[in-house]
């Protein structure tokens, strides 16, 4: 079957694919596994040199290369240039900590001497999503490959045309054939290809279901794997809080990539004397967002990425609604070519509709009132998800509770959730294992080596 890339915006076909023939696998497999065995004797200065050229390119063409992403996924073009920019800082990061975060690390034992090795583990799979197609890939492929692995692209099957931008811009960064290789496959392909013994691990950001399949043939292949999954994040927001920064923040939290990122913050758990004055304001600013053209400087929400997540989006607000959630604004489609869907806000949600308990990947913001900080924290926690959680509150005592109680693989106090290479990004519960970014992220695939020798 071809693999399309369809335009969200008006629904019309851009281009199509032919997956690979499974001679092709075979070949790019054998290349992967052949590159790795001299790619992994270069130096750390060679790699950081192609690594930062890739940084360079990403720079140098950014308004060109953020073009791609709206036309496959409706992301608006602004957020595009920045996943761009982004995409570069993390190239950057990584060629010039990579070094120094795989440097040998001494330990005092009873042996002559004792140390930690890092090696690379050879070919990763890395299947992608759709929602960061640049940003996710990167994320991946810098620190794999400053770490002396080679790349095995398993991108969303919509957006092959960004798949294949990344390819060739490693390739023009002066990475050897053979390090970073798209394959054009449909998720079908990805079993028989993770059970190859020259691939060696395999990384998944996407949804749970996805996750719980490639981990379990993985498993079954003894092969470690990282898995970024989905997220329902809290949002807390206390009185001590500058209420007009945390609506705002709120509301471009929720927004930000057509309400379709796993950090996205899904739920807004507001303590009751201030409800009505968040809530007011919050409804104020969803309605006020431009929603148009993704290819549009002004536009905020552009259309979501597929037809089928537009279906998903309407099938859950309407059965969260038929439960009893009340919609305060939007509930549905836009009458206009396209995926777009209304920036929504439903409050009153019961326990048993799909807006309390699943990941919504759109803008639709669910609003609660609690009495008090226990309630809070009970709330944020009823998930089966735990990637990120912000909470806004001026107290100390407040925050101490917030940070040591949310179950999220990440807390931010009066700011929205983002990663940063810096720092470690993963989930905990549903949302996933393994890390990503800063030196833990670089670690993942590595072989941690004990060496010891005696006298
Ligand atoms: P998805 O449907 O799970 O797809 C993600 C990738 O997995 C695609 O390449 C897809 O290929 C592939 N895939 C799907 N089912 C598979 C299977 N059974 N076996 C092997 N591969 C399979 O997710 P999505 O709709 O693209 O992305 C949205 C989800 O990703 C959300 O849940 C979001 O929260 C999550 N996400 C998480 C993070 C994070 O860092 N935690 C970041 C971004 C997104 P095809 O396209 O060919 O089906």
């Amino acid at each position: 079957m071809p693999i399309a890339s369809i335009n969200p915006t008006s629904g019309e076909t851009v281009k199509t694919f032919e997956a690979l023939s499974k001679a092709q696998i075979e070949e790019k497999l054998q290349r992967a596994s052949e590159t790795f065995r001299t790619y992994r004797q270069t130096s750390f200065v060679e790699r950081a040199a192609m690594m930062t050229r890739a940084a360079e390119i990403l720079e140098t063409e950014k308004r060109e290369l953020a073009r791609i992403m709206p036309l496959e996924m409706g992301k608006p073009i602004k957020g595009a240039v920045g996943e761009a920019e982004k995409c570069a800082w993390v190239c950057r990061y990584y060629a010039e900590t990579a070094q120094q975060h795989l440097a040998d690390m001494l330990v005092e034992t009873d042996a002559a001497k004792s140390f930690i090795k890092f090696q690379p583990l050879g070919p990763v799979l890395a299947v992608m999503p759709w929602n960061f197609p640049f940003w996710q890939v990167f994320r991946f492929a810098a620190p794999a490959l400053m770490a002396g692995n080679v790349g095995l692209l398993k991108h969303a099957s919509n957006v092959t045309q960004c798949a294949l931008a990344i390819e060739d811009i490693f390739r023009r960064a002066g990475f050897p054939e053979g390090s970073f290789q798209t394959l054009l496959v449909g998720s079908d392909a990805v079993e028989a290809i993770l059970k190859d013994r020259r691939v060696a691990a395999a990384t998944l950001t996407g949804s749970e279901p996805a996750g719980r399949s490639v981990a379990a043939i993985a498993g079954g292949q003894v092969k470690k794997t990282v898995l970024e999954l989905g997220g329902s994040d809290p949002f807390i927001v206390m009185p001590s809080a500058n209420l007009e920064q945390a609506v705002t923040t709120a509301v471009k939290a929720r927004t930000i990539n057509n309400g379709q990122s796993c950090i996205a913050a899904k739920r807004f758990i507001v303590k009751r004397e201030i409800y009505a004055e968040f809530e007011q304001s919050f409804v104020e600013q969803m309605q006020a967002l431009k929603v148009g053209d993704p290819m549009e400087e002004a536009t905020e929400i552009g259309p979501l990425a597929t037809e089928q997540i537009l279906k998903d989006v309407d099938d859950q607000v309407r059965t969260s609604v038929a439960a009893g959630a009340i919609v305060l604004t939007g509930g549905k489609k836009l009458e206009r070519a396209g995926n777009f869907y209304e920036p929504t806000v439903l409050t009153s949600i019961p326990k048993d509709s799909p807006a309390y308990s699943e990941e919504i990947f759109g803008p639709v913001a669910l609003l609660f009132s609690v009495n008090d900080i226990d309630e809070a924290i009970q709330l944020a926690n009823d998930t089966t998800f735990g990637l990120g959680a912000s909470a806004w509150t001026n107290d100390d005592a407040e925050r101490t509770r917030f940070i040591e109680n949310l179950e999220a693989g990440c807390v931010f106090i009066n700011g929205m959730v983002a990663s940063d290479p810096r720092l470690p990004f993963g989930g905990i519960k549903n949302s996933g294992y393994g890390r990503e970014l800063a030196e833990f992220g670089i670690r993942e695939f590595v072989n941690i080596k004990t060496v010891s020798i005696s006298k």
